[in-house]
């Protein structure tokens, strides 16, 4: 249980930071609505005290990755969410979105590229100019807003590793919905609530963060990585 003046403590840092940092918009939303709940708040609090005390990116990743997955699990097992979910291996319509991701992870994800993990290098060139605003990046067409790590078969090539966002994004309703122009949509959202302070969490710790596009590419330069091109 966090004392009131923890709590103090923790809106004074967060409200600090947040004037400095990029959070994803639905996790921004869950703050807003829940950070006045102490279990919630909490969470943020757990997650900043144990991330702060590792300095490996990758491992600070995995830790976020394990948090967001484990709140998840209660979530998506759930009956309703299990009958109504149209959710499944294949089915890409939020992998042509906007999706962010911190520094740590985009550290992650240019591990895997620099393992020898092929992407479209063209089509990530061509995000990571748009990405970052979202009126420019829903101008692309629906094939050059298709996520880089996407298969051949519509699946995601670094599920293990993929961004927290990806991690809570599932839908309640037609998965039709999802498939045509991107955000204008208005899609019904599985509530992750606790996960969405997770992540909260991770992109207050980060230094930076940004569009997966604009983010890898800005790794993937710093690491001076030949990436091949291919046409998935
Ligand atoms: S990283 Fe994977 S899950 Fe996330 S948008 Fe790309 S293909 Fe989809």
């Amino acid at each position: 249980m966090m004392t009131r003046q923890k709590l103090f403590v923790l809106e004074k840092r967060i409200l600090f930071i947040i004037s400095r940092v990029k959070v994803p918009a639905i996790a921004k939303k869950t703050f807003d609505q829940l950070s006045h709940v102490p279990e919630f708040l909490g969470v943020v609090q757990f997650i900043l005290d144990k991330i702060s005390r590792v300095s490996s990116p990758i491992k600070r990743a995995s830790i976020i990755h394990k948090a967001v997955d484990e709140f998840n699990a209660e979530v998506f097992a759930h009956p309703l969410v299990q009958q109504f979910s149209p959710c499944k291996v294949g089915c890409a319509g939020c992998c042509h979105t906007q999706v962010s991701v911190t520094s740590d992870e985009a550290e992650v994800l240019a591990e895997r590229v620099k393992e020898g993990l092929q992407i479209n290098l063209d089509r990530l060139e061509l995000q990571s100019k748009v990405s970052e605003e979202s009126n420019t990046f829903y101008q692309l067409s629906y094939s050059d807003r298709r996520c880089v790590f996407l298969d051949n078969s519509d699946a995601c090539s670094i599920y293990e590793d993929r961004p927290s966002v990806c991690r809570t994004n599932a839908v309640l309703g037609d998965a039709q919905q999802c498939l045509v122009s991107g955000e204008t949509q208005q899609l019904r959202l599985v509530k992750t609530s606790k996960a969405d302070m997770v992540i909260y969490a991770s992109f207050l710790h980060s230094k930076e963060s940004g569009s997966l596009p604009f983010m890898l590419m800005k790794k993937l330069k710093e690491k001076s990585l030949s990436v091949v091109s291919q046409s998935a």
